[in-house]
Order: C-alpha cells, then structure tokens, then sequence
C-alpha cells in the first residue's frame, strides 16, 4: 500500500480511521488534502465501491488532481469517485430529481451575468432608485439569503431583516426577491446559488430522494471545510445522517470567503453535530521553509478569533524573505519579472515553480506587460473564462433556448441578434403581454398574431420558427451536426465572418474553436450520451481554470489570492502589499474584516516552498489617478527576522541622467546604501520599512507654470528630485522628475504638490 509509506503517525491514523466522524483542523501545508486522497485510495482497496464515495473540493481543478492522484494508487476504478465542487455535484444530481420540485430536468443555469441581467430587468420594470437599488447589492443580498436558507417568503417574514431593510431605505428589496425567484422559475432557471438552495430543498421535502443518496454516497470527505457556508454544511450533514462516515478538513486561519457567507460556525458545529467525532492535529508543515512557516505563523498570531493550534515545518530554514520596493505599478512588474528570469537563469528552475499572487484581478496587467516585455510566458489563472465571451455566450444563449425554450434571459439575449428587425418596443410588448397573460416570453412568441401588429409580429414568428427547427434537429442529430446548423442557420456565424475587424476575426476563431470542443465531445468513446443538451449541461459550471488546453506548459501563474488557495509553488511573490489595497480599503472599518484579509495574507505566505518575494510600489495608477502608497501593515506585522528588505535605490548619484532604472531582486547586489533589516532583537512594533517624506518646514507647492528641465523640485511626498523631461501643452504638461529616494516618475504638473528649490 504505497500511498500510506511516508504519512506521519496522525495522517496514517486518520486515513485508516475510515468509519464515524473525522474532522481535522490543521495549519497550512500539514497534509490535509494529501490525507484526503490517501483515505479515498485507502477505501477502495479496503473493497468500498467507488461509487459510494463522495468527495466535495472547492475547485474542480484540485477534483481533477486529486482523481489522478488516486488512479495512480488504485487503477482506473477511481473515475468513478463523485468528486468535484458542491456546484457541480449538485447540479448534476438536480438534473435528475429536478421534477421532484417542479423544475423542469433540462433547467438552465443561470450565471452571474444572466442573474444580473434579470434583477436590472426587474428593477427597471418596478421604477426603483437605481442607487438604492443597484442590481449588484441586490444580487449579493439574494445570494446572502438563499446562502442562509431563506426563502423569499420568510425574507418577507422575518422582522429583523425587514427593519434592517426599511431602516436602510431599501423596503422593497423582499419583494424584488421573491419576483427574480419566480421569474427564474418561470424560465426554468436557477442561478448558482440555487443550485445550493434547491438541493437542501429536494433533500428536505423528499425523504425518499435523501435516503437515495444517504445510501449511495456512504462515505463523504469535504476538503477547505472552514470556506463552507450553511446552505452547503447543511446538504452535508443531511447526506452524513445516517451513515455518519463523514470527514472533513479545513484551517480556520485560511477562512477567506466570509464575505460570501462562508462560515466558520460550521467547523465548531461539526463538534456539536457529531459528539463522537474523532479530532486529528496535524502539526508539521511539510510544503515550506522555516522562515516561511515561522513568518506565516507571525502574521496570524495578530488575529483574535482563531482556534490555537501549532504549526512547524523541518525542512531547511531557507532564504529570508524578500522585501522589494518599485516606485510604480509598472516598476513592480519589471523588479519581479527581472527576478523570475534571474532566479531561473541561476537556479535552474522552470516558469512553472513561480507563481504571482496579487489582491485583485486588475493588478495583472502591469505584471502581464513586464513578463510580456522579457519573453517570459504565463498564464492567468481565474480570468474571464472562455464561456464568458460574448460571442460563446451568443452561441450557447441559442442552445439554450433550443432545449429550454423558456428561458428568458437567453431568448433577451439573441433575440434580435443578429439583428432581425425586432426592436426594443416590440420587446417590451412582448414582456408586457406574457405579463398579462401570466405566461413565458415564449408562449407569447409562438401566439404573436394574437399578441402584436402586423410587421412585429412577422418578425418575431420567424424567429420563434427558427428556434423550433432547431428543436426538431436536436432530437435526431449529434451535438457537433446540431451546434454547427445552429451556428450557420442562425445567422452568427455569418455576423462575425462578415466583421473583418481583428476583434471579429478572432470572435469568429474562437466560435470555431467552442464547435471543435463540441466535434471532440461528440467523439468521446467514455460517456454513452452525447447529446449537445449534455454538452451543455458539462459546461455550464465550468470556469477558465479548467478550460486549460495545456495544463503541462512551462509557465508562470498569475492569480488572484483567493484562486491560489490549497495550491503550492516553489517561488511564491505577492505583489502590491500597500494599505488600501492590500489590507484593502473596504476591510478597514471592522476588525472581522481586517482578519478576514490577514487570513488572505496568510493564504499566500503558506503557498510558498522555497522562496518568497513581497513587494509594494510606492505610486500606482488607481482608478486613472496616480496615487501614493503607503506599504501595507502586513509586512511590518511579519517578525522581522524572516525578513530581508532588497531595496536598491534607483538613484545614487547626483547624477540622474546617466542612472537607469535597475532591478532590485539580485542578491548579489550589494553595497546599497538602503537600509537593511534591523537586529532580530527589534521590537516587533518598531517598522523596519523607510519613513515617508517629511516636507520641509513650511512646504507650500509653488507655481510650477516656468519649470524646466535641470530644476531642483522637492515633492510633499516624493521628496527632492531633479526635473528631466517636461511634455505636453498647458494645463496638462507632465513633468519626468527623477526624486532622490524614488527615482523616476512622471506627474501631472497640475495636480502635483511640487515646489521649486
Ligand atoms: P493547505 O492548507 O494549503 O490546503 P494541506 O494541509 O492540504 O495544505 P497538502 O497540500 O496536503 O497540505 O500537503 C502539502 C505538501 O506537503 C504537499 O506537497 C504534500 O505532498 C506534502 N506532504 C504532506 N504530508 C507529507 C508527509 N507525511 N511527508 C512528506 N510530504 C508530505
Ligand atoms: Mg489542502
């Protein structure tokens, strides 16, 4: 039994420990998802059919890897594990107990986008204040309801709620609730929350679909456990209740979804739940270094509301980690690219041991320009995934409506494109008459002579007649045969042939690439249904992530904080650790917040093996406005001993203009004048980053209008520098200044606070 040689006592203990509750609540890097796959490999060769295991992950990338795992341990009976996210598993399972409550099995999913879509459509119908009411607030809150298991009939019921609602101006929010939930069910729609919600719904008014399941899936593990919120705790438990083999896994301290009502309740009403649960503690971090570990462990100890556990790692003590300071966005992206090169070129490392993890999505595109700039290929991870284009959605929007005809957001979506002579008034009678009538867009479609004038209606008959030539050719044809006629007939692919734009062309290509993975589909020798309603439904959960052609290529990733969790790569660098981005601003008001985005900060410390590199700029473009930066706490909340700051000044001499900008990662650089990290004996309160500019005594900015290159400037914040460049007309001339500290910067001379010196 090869996959338990090298587990420590307590992981072995807890792989075989395969009946009854189990939870094990452990650091970073300890084992958890490994005592996962072993535990499943270890019940199939113990004889548990397969089949009867469920595993529930958070993405279904790590499902996939776990699987592959676990078919190397114990053969190709593996594949038939269900594992995958709560999502895709219970999506899968409502597709075919949908009818138990009044779906129809074909039921469309709606995403994000549809769902948005929808609420804009009713606020606009209800006359709402679109500020009070803006459709993204309302969606969260939705969300929040259905995630906490309240219907919209008890939203409206419950007094606390209600007053909360009112108190804030936004009364009417249970009632647009309870209009999307029935528009949605109308359209045979339900969004991903739904898919959640409606699952706890079948399991809770059908006791015999719930013993069907309790019965096959007799052996259930929950990997990141403590980012479950109650609609999924509660699905699990309710699986769980009769065999109770249930064991789930998780680390308070990487609890980093609370703001979608992920709750860490659930991990301490597993003990309530369960009173015989066995607990395990796993200590030891095998992932990291030391200094990783122990500067992890540093940055955690500032949270109050964690449950006490240690983590150690035995590995080497490896680098310090490594402090680096740009003065721009784009700075920051050249220092870190120049270092993956270096560190490459040095150490032998592929692009795939590195990894950038930033706050948010945006934060991409500076470090995307520097790697672009060097040759250095990547990939971004969590991106708008291939079914979120526009030109797929389209496609997709056609499919939908040829096996769900119901579905109103697709049937909006496509209905004059391309473009058919049905206008937005005709649209809007449309929407008026189904209201009337109490019946679907399509009922109404299918009856437009009953329903609108002469021209309108033509138009509107043609297009429902061409949806249901569809319907017909779906029940005979292949998924490829049928995609590609709808593709043709209607009329899309012809659109984007006809725009020669780049944008066009590649709209077009990608179309052709979504009708091949449908060619590759129909192809498969593995599934016996291959319908394109099947195709669909496969697709429907997915995200970009697991659309990866080339899983295997030698790249860098680029990924959000959030997308990186349970992940590991040799060289980890997080970039823009600044106050306001990272603590972000909108997490400084509450102290739960504020650890929530700690526990984020912990997440992509543990990711790191070997190397870690943190960096801030000192300016940045935010919002279109170049705006100073302060680092962020969090780095002077790391014990500085783990720390090595790297900061090569890009200006030494007085000089600037036969200086270059220079990377500040090498460690052979030496012999800066920056300074170093204080003694570890430093109290940790004391900050080792470099002060800000203190202006001199009575700095006032000062008439800048005859500025010119060659002047002495000295910046409210920047400091002293010379003037290098000046550019544009008046009152937009930018001025390249090199500051003393900083090095190079351009600034608006309008707004900046400069004085001449
Ligand atoms: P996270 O909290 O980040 O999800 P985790 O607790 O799930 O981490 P794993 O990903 O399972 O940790 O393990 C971390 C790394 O340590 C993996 O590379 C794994 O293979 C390795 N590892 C786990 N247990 C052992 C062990 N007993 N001996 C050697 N390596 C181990
Ligand atoms: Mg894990």
């Amino acid at each position: 039994m090869d996959y338990l040689i090298g587990l420590n006592p307590s992981q072995k203990e807890a792989v075989e420990q395969t009946s009854g509750p189990v939870m094990i609540v452990a650091g970073a890097g300890s084992g958890k998802t490994r005592v996962i796959t072993c535990r499943v490999a270890h019940l199939i060769t113990k004889g548990v059919d397969p089949f009867n295991i469920l595993v529930l992950t958070f993405t279904n990338k790590a499902a996939k890897e776990m699987r592959e795992r676990i078919m190397k341990a114990v053969g190709p009976e593996a594949k038939n594990i269900w594992m995958g996210t709560f999502h895709s598993v219970f999506a899968k399972i409502l597709r075919v107990e949908a009818n138990k409550i009044g779906y129809p099995n074909n039921f469309t999913i709606y995403d994000t986008d549809d769902s948005k879509s929808l609420l804009r459509a009713i606020l606009k119908e209800q006359q709402l204040d679109d500020k009070l009411y803006n459709a993204n607030f309302v969606y969260n809150r939705i969300s929040s309801a259905k995630n906490n298991l309240i219907s919209p009939a008890e939203y409206l019921k419950n007094e606390h709620i209600q007053s909360e609602d009112f108190a804030t101006g936004r009364g009417k929010l249970g009632e647009i609730y309870q209009i999307y939930a029935q528009r949605c069910f109308k359209a045979g729609a339900m969004d991903f929350d739904d898919l959640l919600f409606k699952t706890n719904v079948l399991l809770k008014d059908n006791p015999e679909v719930l013993y069907k399941y309790q019965n096959k899936f007799k052996y259930l593990m929950v990997d990141e456990y403590q980012d479950t919120n109650y609609s999924q705790y509660l699905i699990v438990k309710r699986l769980a209740a009769i065999n109770e083999n249930i064991c789930v896994v998780g680390d308070d301290a990487q609890s980093i979804y609370a703001f979608r009502g992920a709750n860490i309740q659930n991990i301490l009403n597993f003990e309530k739940d369960y009173p015989d649960l066995k607990v395990f503690k796993l200590e030891q971090n095998y992932r990291s270094t030391q200094n990783i570990v122990n500067a992890a462990n540093s940055i955690i100890a500032n949270n109050k509301n964690q449950l006490k556990k240690t983590v150690f790692s035995e590995n080497e003590t490896g680098d310090k980690i490594k402090i680096l300071r740009a003065f721009s966005d784009n700075e920051e992206g050249k220092v870190i690219a120049e270092g993956i090169a270096q560190e490459r070129a040095v150490k032998g490392y592929h692009y795939n041991d590195f990894a950038i993890l930033y706050r948010t999505n945006a934060q991409s595109r500076a470090m995307e320009e520097a790697l672009r700039k060097l040759n250095i290929p990547y990939k971004i991870y969590g991106g708008l995934s291939f079914y979120q284009r526009k030109e797929i959605k389209d496609l997709i929007a056609y499919f939908r409506l040829t096996f769900n005809p119901n579905d109103e957001e697709a049937l909006k979506r496509v209905i004059n494109y391309p473009r058919r002579g049905i206008g937005d008034t005709t649209i809007e009678r449309i929407i008026i008459a189904a209201d009337k009538a109490d019946s679907t867009l399509w009922e109404v479609i299918t009856d437009s002579a009953n329903h609108l004038d002469g021209r309108s209606s033509a138009a509107v008959a043609n297009f429902a007649t061409v949806i249901q030539s569809f319907q017909v050719l779906a029940k005979t044809h292949s998924a490829y045969d049928c995609a590609l006629h709808i593709a043709q007939h209607s009329g899309l692919l012809k659109d984007l042939y006809d725009d020669k734009s780049v944008e066009g062309l590649n709209r077009y290509e990608n179309i052709q690439e979504l009708l091949n993975g449908i060619k590759e589909f129909s192809e498969r020798e593995d599934i016996e249904e291959k319908g394109l309603d099947i195709f669909m439904q496969d697709i429907a959960l997915l995200t970009n992530d697991d659309n990866d052609k080339n899983p295997d290529a030698d790249t860098v990733s680029l990924m959000t904080i959030h997308s990186a969790k349970g992940l590991e790569f040799k060289n980890v660098c997080i970039v823009g650790l600044e106050e306001n981005l990272f603590p972000s601003q909108m997490s400084l008001n509450s102290r739960a917040d504020l650890e929530e985005e700690r526990r984020l900060f912990y997440v992509a410390i543990t990711r790191a093996e070997k190397k870690l590199t943190i960096s801030y700029a000192t300016s940045r473009y935010r919002w279109g406005t170049l705006t100073s930066c302060e680092p962020s706490r969090f780095i002077d909340e790391i014990d500085p001993k783990y720390l090595e700051l790297d900061f090569k000044p890009q200006q030494k001499t007085e000089n600037p203009f036969f200086n270059q900008e220079r990377s500040s990662w090498s460690s052979q650089s030496g012999g800066d004048t920056f300074s170093k990290p204080k003694p570890a004996t430093a109290p940790k309160t004391t900050s080792i980053l470099p002060k800000a500019h203190v202006p001199s005594e009575g700095f006032a900015p000062s008439d800048t209008t005859n500025l010119q290159v060659g002047m002495d400037v000295e910046h409210e914040r920047f400091g002293f520098g010379k003037v290098i460049n000046l550019e544009g007309n008046k009152p937009d001339i930018k001025a390249t200044i090199f500051f003393k500290e900083l090095g190079q910067k351009q600034l608006l001379l309008k707004f900046a606070k400069l004085r001449i010196v």
